[in-house]
């Protein structure tokens, strides 16, 4: 039986016998799309080659694609682990044409693959192709099917409508009719019984689609309307899971090689046996197999779980995966962390950025499962609290809720808990405030673009801001798009000087000039590899040439802080270990910031290490090096290649010195280290589990931040009439201490005197010892403590004390056990019904001692005489 890497190895090599490049997969995190978070199918790397932005370097390639697919428009969370076929993370297997072949060889080569070489059963085999579709004004897909007739009996080409077979990637992009491949792998007597074809897109769990060839051939406008493109591209997916199932011959995905290694780690932590059945259970062992995939390559690829954005999709899955073994394997205590090292191990040569980081993944995973357990009790309290006080036969829809998105319970899991006891739960109003949630959140992200609009025509766009901050140029296109009630344009340049956000960097900003008129750029960013800039209003004539400058100044301090912010990388590597990796950084004009794995909080020594060794490097004003090399040579160099970014076959090396610094990098940088002239570090503090973070300034800035720290240290001297105020203020502080002891024990001995007056002034009210007076004392405690000093000299007793302190009425009731029963009497009734209307105040206690503050310290008297009252009463 072929293994799981050979059927891979047998898809790269089929491919490139037919002329196609293989190309790694791209990070499963998408960076410079605002229409995706994770890579969610193998086209997306290609996404500029099919719009027209960028010339493919190949027309053919091939590859295997990490993919995710739990947010967006694809979204199959809940299916995994209940079915056997959808996963979260899985590998999309894929060949491309870029305007090359299309429909005939397409069809012809997946068929050679699944039956030459892969040797299935034809007789298994199922086609579908696009039936046309009326209103879209598009035909039945001829060519497909003409093409398939030549391979398969015409019984097996079914129909399928726009849903299944006309593929599109977005509500705006390239499209076109596809044609799927499915699979019925159900025992013979079934297959009896039942004929295979009317099952197809059925959600049969043993007849599956598992190729998907689409052809690309329209663009979707904003206006729904379809436009031909000029050329025509293959893009096809399959899953590889699903295939590996297909061929081992398995009922399963899980029961694959793909899965089996981590099921039989599950077993052997929580001693329970996984039986391939649709119980909770084994769907519990399916999750945590599927989960600790997605959880782990996406952690490698730099997203890791948090509170916001793409890094909440990570932590819900991960919860997702707690909650089942919590609940379902009985296990309490954090597991999937224990499952990183065999999975690292399973895909070390195909996904190697895993078993680089596995320590560093593996430390994530379990502070996150240990801080989501803790919360997990917390949610399990709040169930008893609200089935307590449940006094209707439904757990509410807002509770439901909150324990869905504070505590991660999951609807069904509600739902279990209230069934064990007797209880419903509003499902209505969950599903509402489901509803509302989704509404907000879509609300604040909501982006409406509108088409391009055609200004001049160009081949392709140069980006030059590596060495000219302005350029005379025109404008290629530009659109209008309108997020959180903002309306912007995005406008594309034939030649721009301006740096798209990337690699950390922000975007410049600066000045386009159309004849006379001259409009701000607030912002570049990059979508895939176009590079856009924002303006907020249209020019009268954007047709006119452009003169394009960049903010000079801004542009100068991002670029100290970029290449401060690579020195200080070497140096973290040299003071803390070469475990020390970029996880996030931020380079802007104003401030680097820096995230990096590291397991403990620096030290001030490492701090003033790393300080010191990075203006060592700007002292030798080291003339920093760029060049552009195939990848390979690059990394024999030694360059630091970051994970989870994305690099093409010639890659630019940033240089500070071949021994200290070589990074990839696409960043601006100074020409020589001197001119970022001071470095220093004002923050450091932890990000997440095991992600460390440095604040740093250069150039004036840093000059500025330590001028204003000097000048604190000159004004503290001055205050203190010292050369040396630290000196000084250790002394002040001891002094300070000892001044704080010796009027505690005067203020001891004061009460002590008031305590003796106090009790010369008892009066005996209906049988009761009664002592109320107004004092002076400096703080409400002291009166509070009186009350309670008083009880060892008194036996049947009230007492009420009140003061002025500050301008402001105190007071403090206490009485006996005794005269509380007998009187049926009571301290904190007292201040709340007499006390605190009367002083126009609040307060409270217990029974037999309470204290009140209020506003007006003229009805003092009162309170003294109004509380004797209820004694004479
Ligand atoms: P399905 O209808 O089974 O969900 P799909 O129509 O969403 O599949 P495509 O978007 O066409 O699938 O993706 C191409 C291929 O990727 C599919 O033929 C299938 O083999 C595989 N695939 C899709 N989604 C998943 C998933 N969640 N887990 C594993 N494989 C998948
Ligand atoms: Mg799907």
């Amino acid at each position: 039986m072929l293994t799981s890497e050979e059927i891979r190895k047998e898809f790269l090599d089929f491919f490139r016998s037919k002329g196609h490049e293989i190309v790694p997969s791209a990070p499963i995190v998408v960076k410079n799309d605002p229409t995706l978070m994770f890579t969610n199918a193998g086209m997306n790397q290609f996404k500029d080659y099919f719009l027209g932005n960028k010339k493919a370097p190949y027309s053919r390639a091939a590859d295997t694609q990490k993919c995710l697919r739990v947010s967006g428009k694809h979204n199959d969370l809940e299916e995994v682990g209940v079915d056997t076929y959808h996963h979260t993370m899985f590998e999309m297997l894929g060949n491309w044409s870029f305007g090359d072949y299309f429909k005939k060889d397409a069809i012809a080569w997946s068929w050679e693959l699944l039956t030459d070489v892969y040797k299935l059963d034809k007789d298994r085999l199922y086609v579908t192709i696009f039936e046309g579709d009326g209103k879209e004004g598009l035909p039945r897909d001829e060519e497909a099917y003409n093409e398939w007739k030549k391979v398969i009996a015409e019984d097996r080409i079914l129909l399928g409508s726009k849903k299944d077979n006309f593929w599109e990637m977005g509500d705006t992009g390239p499209c076109g009719p596809c044609t799927e491949i499915h699979v019925d792998c159900r025992p013979d007597e079934e297959r009896k019984q039942v004929d295979g074809k009317t099952l197809v897109n059925n959600d049969h769990p043993q007849v599956i689609e598992i190729w998907n060839n689409v052809f690309i051939q329209f663009n979707r406008m904003k206006n729904g309307s379809l436009e031909s493109l000029p050329a025509r591209h293959v893009d096809t997916g399959m899953g590889f899971e699903r295939l590996v199932r297909v061929i081992q011959a398995k009922t399963s995905n899980y029961d694959t090689d793909i899965f089996s290694g981590t099921i039989q780690k599950v077993e052997e932590i929580t001693g329970k046996k996984y039986d391939y059945s649709d119980s909770k259970e084994a769907v519990a062992f399916r999750v945590l197999a599927d989960h600790i995939r997605a959880i782990s390559f996406t952690t490698a690829d730099g997203q890791l779980p948090s509170n916001t954005g793409a890094g909440y999709v990570i932590r819900r899955i991960l919860r997702r995966a707690v909650r089942y073994y919590y609940t379902y394997l009985d296990y309490k205590q954090p597991l999937l962390h224990q499952l990183v090292l065999g999975l690292s191990l399973q895909f070390k040569y195909v996904f190697p950025e895993l078993y680089q980081q596995a320590e560093f993944v593996t430390r994530v995973i379990r502070e996150e499962e240990e801080s989501f357990l803790r919360t997990l009790e917390k949610g399990l309290k709040k169930v008893d609290d609200i089935l307590q006080t449940s006094s209707l036969k439904k757990i509410d829809g807002k509770n439901a809720f909150e324990l869905y998105d504070t505590y991660g319970f999951p609807i069904d899991l509600t739902r279990l808990i209230a069934s064990e006891n007797n209880l419903s739960v509003d499902e209505d109003a969950f599903t509402a405030e489901m509803q509302k949630q989704k509404d907000r959140s879509r609300a604040a992200t909501a982006i409406d673009t509108e088409d391009w609009v055609d200004i001049n025509k160009a081949d392709r766009t140069v980006f030059v801001g590596y060495t000219e901050l302005q350029s005379e140029t025109q404008v290629v296109k530009y659109r209008k798009v309108k997020s959180k009630g903002k309306e912007q344009y995005q406008v594309v340049l034939e030649t721009t000087p301006f740096y798209a956000e990337s690699g950390g960097q922000v975007g410049d900003t600066g000045t386009l000039v159309f004849g006379e008129e001259k409009v701000a750029v607030t912002d570049t960013k990059k979508e895939n590899d176009l590079i856009i800039q924002f303006i907020d209003k249209l020019p009268s004539d954007i047709s006119l040439p452009v003169i394009a400058s960049v903010n000079t100044a801004n542009r100068l301090s991002t670029t100290y802080n970029h290449t401060a912010t690579h020195l200080m990388h070497a140096a973290l590597r040299e003071v803390l270990g070469t475990h020390v990796t970029q996880k996030g950084s931020l380079v802007s004009p104003e401030v680097l910031r820096f995230d990096f794995s590291h397991f403990s909080k620096m030290t001030d020594e490492e701090i003033r290490r790393v300080e010191m060794i990075v203006n060592e490097k700007i002292r030798e004003n080291i003339p920093v090096v760029i060049r552009e090399l195939p990848k390979e040579e690059a990394l024999k160099l030694g360059a630091m290649a970051l994970f989870g970014e994305k690099y093409g076959d010639t890659v630019r090396v940033v240089i500070a010195d071949p021994s200290y610094s070589i990074e990839l990098c696409g960043g601006t940088h100074v020409g020589a280290t001197g001119q970022i002239g001071l470095f220093t570090i004002t923050a450091e503090s932890a990000v997440a589990a095991g992600v460390r973070r440095i604040e740093a300034l250069t150039g004036a800035g840093a000059i500025r931040y330590v001028n204003d720290k000097l000048g604190q240290i000159k004004q503290a001297g001055e205050l203190l009439k010292v050369k040396e105020p630290i000196k000084a203020i250790e002394k002040l502080m001891e002094d300070k201490v000892a001044l704080e002891k010796k009027i505690e024990r005067l203020e001891a001995r004061q009460l002590v005197g008031i305590r003796n007056e106090l009790l010369k002034k008892d009066e005996i009210v209906n049988g009761v010892t009664f002592i109320g007076d107004i004092i002076e004392v400096d703080n409400a405690d002291a009166l509070k403590k009186l009350c309670v000093d008083l009880k060892t000299n008194l036996n049947d007793y009230l007492v009420v004390l009140a003061a002025n302190i500050g301008g402001k009425p105190f007071v403090a009731i206490g009485m006996s056990e005794t005269v509380a029963a007998a009187k049926d009497l009571d301290a904190a009734k007292i201040i709340k019904e007499h006390i605190a209307p009367l002083i126009k105040g609040g307060g409270g206690g217990q029974k037999l001692l309470a204290t009140a503050g209020g506003q007006d310290a003229a009805k003092l008297g009162e309170v003294v005489v109004s509380v004797k009252k209820l004694l004479e009463a």
